[in-house]
């Protein structure tokens, strides 16, 4: 036990207590300490699902501050950007002088799992509503722009006909639950974790008792070798592991985070059954919700409470205070044999047949595209397709004499399942476009990059192969890090920079950029050079010279990192 955990005379094991109220309820420190754990209190997020056909009916004017920019989130919806304004001014602004009369809205899929129909009512709902907008983010969720509120009593209702759900999608709660994109299929499995996430949805998203948690709380469950998830990053993971004496099961990481202060979650050194899964989840999140600290937004996610704790400590309070039990120790997962956790390509299933991962540029598709993969899978004879975590799809059940004809029409839909590494590769966030804390523009920028790059490296063959080197580039619009710029080979930070053609004029979009950051076997956060920044047109230049360096000078399979 840690010397800065004190015991009482029944044994019960006290955490740490800060030097100064951090807003821990555990500790009866239960005074809102900001405005939003103000809000939570008088009404939680929830409620507004019942105000919500009144609001479609009075029109965007008619929603009050707090659920607007507060409680709408746990259904999913946040107010987009008012376009044109310039990233240089959004710091400077209210939040209401940014706010358009629109909304973003994600889409709950767990796993990133939807069927034919629920893909077909996806398609339907982006064409019909959202101005054939969806994204797939790195959190296997479809999210569409554009959304009316006078739309959204009819959109859950279409939803909610095919089985999905927008519960806890955003907001201070359990979000969606990636899981592997070939849970239950992948031949080399070394364990399905699509029951534990299945009971999670089940028993937990929506529940009263976690809805006002200190901030998010992001899971992530894989028993898949090549530890596709970035459990690193996660509140909490399940992590596939052989335990000696007992088998198939998970290792339990808690604590990881990106953002502004990026921390890997720690392992507890605990071995987790399947069937046991939710229990210790909900320990979990219950420890965020009675210790988390709550005094500042920025430091209310469970990573800032792990590092005060350390994994010793906070295991301790979960078995004694939370499970009422020890858990079994357990191995550390082996580290994946490559740095390839995509999926994308044509792979055999466990049962014979195949799944065959595809590439959106940065996730981006639309309502008309997902409609026309959709009938390609269908003539496939899928009947199921999965999201990923780097913005891209795997349909599964593929019979291998439907898998050539299958490619040929992706290709045609602009999904290619042969893609380049850049494509492959490259993901973005929302940025400028959409997101209101964003300082520039990203999708746009980094499709351009994706496609620069494939003509300006057209010479490099192997990185135009799918078992050629592997190379990331994340791209965000601000230091928050939705598109994981920490973790890349090529991490980019949007800021805005001189004009070098005028500068004493309008600033320009541009990136800070960190060299070097990854998971698993390089896990770590990307160096950030001094004064090593790049304006978005300049970045075709910087980029080409980075990957040719690398190539020139790379020996046998070193990846970026290395
Ligand atoms: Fe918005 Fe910043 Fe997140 Fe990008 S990283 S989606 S700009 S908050």
């Amino acid at each position: 036990m840690s010397t800065d955990t004190a015991q009482t005379g029944a044994g019960t094991v006290f955490p740490p207590k800060p030097k100064r109220s951090e807003g821990q309820w555990a500790l009866g420190e239960t005074t809102p300490l900001t405005p939003n754990e103000k809000w939570k209190a008088e009404e939680g997020g929830l409620a507004v699902r019942e105000r919500i056909d009144a609001y479609a009916r009075g029109g965007f004017a008619s929603i009050p501050g707090d659920d607007l920019r507060g409680r709408m989130r746990w259904w999913g919806l946040y107010t987009q950007r008012k376009p044109g304004i310039h990233g240089g001014r959004t710091a400077s602004l209210e939040p209401h002088e940014l706010d358009d009369e629109y909304f973003m809205l994600r889409v709950r899929t767990d796993g990133g799992a939807v069927d034919l129909n629920q893909l077909r009512t996806l398609a339907d709902l982006s064409t019909r509503y959202a101005r054939d907008t969806a994204d797939v983010t790195d959190r296997q969720n479809i999210q569409y722009h554009w959304i009316r509120i006078e739309d959204m009593p009819e959109i859950w209702s279409r939803l909610g006909d095919a089985g999905l759900i927008t519960t806890d999608a955003c907001g201070d709660t359990p979000r969606v639950i990636l899981g592997s994109p070939v849970a239950g299929v992948a031949a080399d499995e070394i364990i399905d974790g699509t029951p534990a996430l299945l009971k999670i949805r089940e028993l937990f998203v929506g529940d009263e008792e976690l809805q006002n948690l200190p901030r998010k709380f992001k899971t992530a469950i894989s028993g898949n070798p090549s530890q596709d998830v970035a459990h690193e990053i996660h509140d909490i993971a399940f992590v596939g592991v052989n335990h000696p004496e007992h088998g198939p099961g998970f290792d339990l990481w808690v604590g990881g985070g990106l953002s502004t202060n990026p921390m890997l979650a720690k392992r507890l050194g605990a071995w987790v059954p399947l069937d046991e899964v939710h229990e210790v989840w909900h320990g979990v999140i219950k420890i965020f919700r009675d210790y988390g600290y709550r005094r500042l937004r920025n430091r209310a996610r469970l990573k800032f409470l792990m590092a005060d704790w350390g994994p010793e400590v906070f295991r301790e309070v979960l078995e004694q205070e939370y499970l009422g039990r020890k858990l079994i120790d357990g191995p550390a997962p082996e580290l994946p044999a490559g740095s390839r956790h995509d999926h994308v390509g044509v792979h055999r299933q466990k049962n014979g047949k195949f799944y065959v991962g595809i590439t959106p540029v940065v996730g981006r598709v639309s309502g008309t595209v997902l409609a026309k993969l959709a009938d390609a899978a269908e003539k496939a004879g899928s009947n199921r397709l999965r999201f990923t975590p780097q913005q891209k799809i795997v349909i599964l059940d593929v019979v291998a004499s439907k898998v050539p004809d299958l490619l040929d029409e992706l290709e045609e839909i602009g999904l290619s399942a042969r893609a380049s590494a850049f494509r492959r590769g490259t993901m973005a966030c929302t940025g400028i476009e959409f997101c209101k804390l964003a300082i520039t523009a990203t999708k746009s920028t980094a499709t351009t990059l994706v496609s620069e790059l494939e003509n300006r490296l057209a010479d490099v063959p192997e990185l135009f192969t799918l078992d050629g080197p592997s190379l990331s580039i994340n791209m965000n619009g601000c230091p928050n890090s939705c598109a994981r710029a920490q973790i890349a080979d090529i991490g980019l930070k949007g800021v805005q920079l001189p004009n070098p053609a005028d500068p004493q004029g309008e600033t320009v979009d541009g990136f800070q950029i960190h060299l070097g950051g990854g998971l698993g076997v390089h896990a770590g956060f990307g160096r950030k050079v001094r004064g090593l920044k790049s304006t978005a047109a300049d970045l075709p230049d910087y980029v080409e010279r980075l990957v040719r360096r690398w190539i020139a000078q790379r020996k046998d399979d070193e990846t970026f990192a290395a």
